[in-house]
């Protein structure tokens, strides 16, 4: 690799498992990249310093934290331009432009200037970045779509598949080094999420988990018809709302 290698890195099992792979290789990489949506879920805010501390104790850089460059409107976050135009996260109409929007584009604007980047270019290499995708069936398929989808002026590596690494290894190579296990990294309106992890995050992040009903209820009010909600075919109300007529365990009757 003759330009300069930078890691995407998303804060979940697979990227924190590549950090260590590069440990391990002897690889320094020469940036490290965690594009902010505003709407992380706060235990990957809260794993932000846990990573930043083994980075300064094997001498990596310390994370360069990137947010979307162009907030016309001052957004703060998607969840904040969601509710101010009436919609919902692109992936809950079967789209992608909130990843490219809220967590690509805020790379590709730090990279155009970043002088090593500039530099790289200038002399005709291309910006290396390295990303996360582990060895099981579902990444190695994302792993093509990626390979020729690189930023301008850069190649992309996933050494995660070089090396073998499945998630369960992924979460063995982080336990090994001592460090806790990340969550599930993604926005938590994030309409890929299962009932589970709806129903988990409104025990654990009752605020949160209100915002996002905000943000079905708002588009519905301004005309949300395609689709019935967050969970494109069912709305997170509904499956809240279904929660609800359970019984609860141990819940005495007479209470
Ligand atoms: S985590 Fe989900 S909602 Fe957030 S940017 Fe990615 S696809 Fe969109």
């Amino acid at each position: 690799m003759t330009g300069p290698v930078v890691v995407a890195y998303g804060a979940g099992v697979d990227s924190t498992a590549l950090l260590i792979g590069l440990h391990q290789d002897g690889i320094k990489p020469d940036l490290i990249l965690f594009a902010d949506t505003g709407d992380e879920k706060p235990a990957t805010y809260a794993y932000l310093p846990i990573i930043a501390a083994w980075l300064a104790r094997v001498g990596f850089p310390p994370l360069t934290v990137v947010k979307n460059p162009r907030p016309k409107s001052g957004d703060q976050s998607l969840s904040d331009s969601c509710l101010r135009l009436g919609t919902l996260p692109a992936l809950a109409y079967g789209k992608h432009q909130c990843s490219l929007v809220w967590k690509i584009a805020p790379q590709v604007a730090f990279l155009k200037t970043w002088p090593r980047a500039m530099e790289a270019r200038a002399a005709g290499h291309p910006v290396t970045i390295l990303i996360g995708y582990d060895n099981g069936p579902r990444d190695t398929a994302r792993r093509y779509r990626a390979e020729g989808k690189a930023m301008p002026g850069c190649v992309n590596a996933f050494p995660l598949i070089a090396w073998g690494w499945d998630r369960a290894e992924c979460k063995r190579q982080i336990t090994r080094t001592g460090l806790p296990l990340p969550v599930k990294s993604a926005c938590f309106h994030c309409p890929a999420s299962k009932p589970e992890e709806i129903r988990a995050l409104q025990a654990t992040t009752p605020a949160l988990y209100a915002k996002a009903l905000l943000m079905e209820r708002t588009a519905r009010a301004r005309g949300l018809r395609r689709i019935a909600g967050l969970g494109r075919r069912f709305s997170w109300e509904s499956v809240t709302a279904q929660m609800s007529l359970l019984p609860v365990t141990g819940e005495s009757e007479a209470a």
